[in-house]
């Protein structure tokens, strides 16, 4: 006969999309120092740091496969997920461009791939998981101070930027269409974070921010609605 200890039927689990490395795995990592129970997707078949956290901490890291712009994939883990809830859902995937080159220059090309992964595909991704989030659990999205439209005084990363203010308009239409079904839903601006993608001239060490992305996400527990929020907690001007 299987027991369940208290402890564990009130573990929390949550799905990361896009936990290969950089933010999404540090988030993993620092939701397993909470006790929850992670599922962490990673695209393609090469070992990555994920897998490395899951020989690590063996049983609470569970590993899936999606690559975010490609629909057959997330139909795949959608079906592959049947039974299974989250208390967390966050799309963290996400690319960036060359940053100095301006809408005037960028390639239809280049355009199109970061808008599809950037602003298209975390939605594809939350459509089809959303019925996969326990009531009341939280849904949050990996957006950026880039995507804010009144902060945007200097230019640069243009075509980055405009991925990012596409999602949070996406979002809101999102949370629109499910307000009254009360989940907690977040844009997060994680600030400029040394990673691969965020280079090594960014202020902010993984360890500075992360904790707090956590922490912020953690704290909207209870209260229904789409907030856009920096990694401290603050609201970001839309
Ligand atoms: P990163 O180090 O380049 O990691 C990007 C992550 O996204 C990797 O796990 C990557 O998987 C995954 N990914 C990219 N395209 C994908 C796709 N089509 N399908 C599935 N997964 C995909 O970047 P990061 O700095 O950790 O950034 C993570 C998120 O935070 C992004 O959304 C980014 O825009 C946002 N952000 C970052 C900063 C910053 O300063 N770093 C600031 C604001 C916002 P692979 O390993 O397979 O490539």
């Amino acid at each position: 006969m299987t027991t369940t200890t208290p402890t564990q039927s009130a573990q929390k689990t949550a799905l990361l999309i896009g936990a290969s490395r950089g933010l999404g795995y540090a988030m993993a990592e620092e939701l397993l120092k909470r006790a929850w129970h992670v599922m962490g997707t990673v695209r393609g078949s090469a070992q990555t740091p994920l897998h490395a956290l899951a020989q690590r901490h063996p049983g609470r890291v569970d590993i899936e496969h999606v690559d975010i712009t490609m629909p057959d994939h997330i139909a795949a883990l959608r079906s592959r997920l049947d039974g299974r809830t989250f208390d967390l859902l966050f799309v963290n995937a996400g690319v960036t461009n060359n940053q100095s080159e301006t809408i005037g220059e960028v390639s239809t090309e280049e355009f199109t791939r970061v808008m599809v992964t950037n602003a298209l595909s975390p939605m594809r991704v939350l459509e089809a998981l959303y019925d996969r989030v326990a009531d009341g659990g939280t849904i949050g999205v990996m957006s950026s101070g880039q995507g804010s439209v009144a902060n945007n005084t200097n230019g640069m990363r243009e075509v980055y930027r405009g991925s990012k203010a596409a999602l949070n308009m996406f979002m809101r239409s999102f949370a629109a269409r499910h307000g009254a079904d009360r989940h907690p839903m977040v844009l997060m601006a994680p600030g400029w974070v040394r990673t691969d993608m965020g280079g090594s001239d960014a202020p902010l060490t993984i360890e500075d921010s992360i904790p707090n992305v956590v922490n912020t996400l953690l704290a909207v527990h209870g209260n229904p609605g789409l907030q856009y929020l920096d990694y401290l907690g603050r609201t970001v001007p839309w």
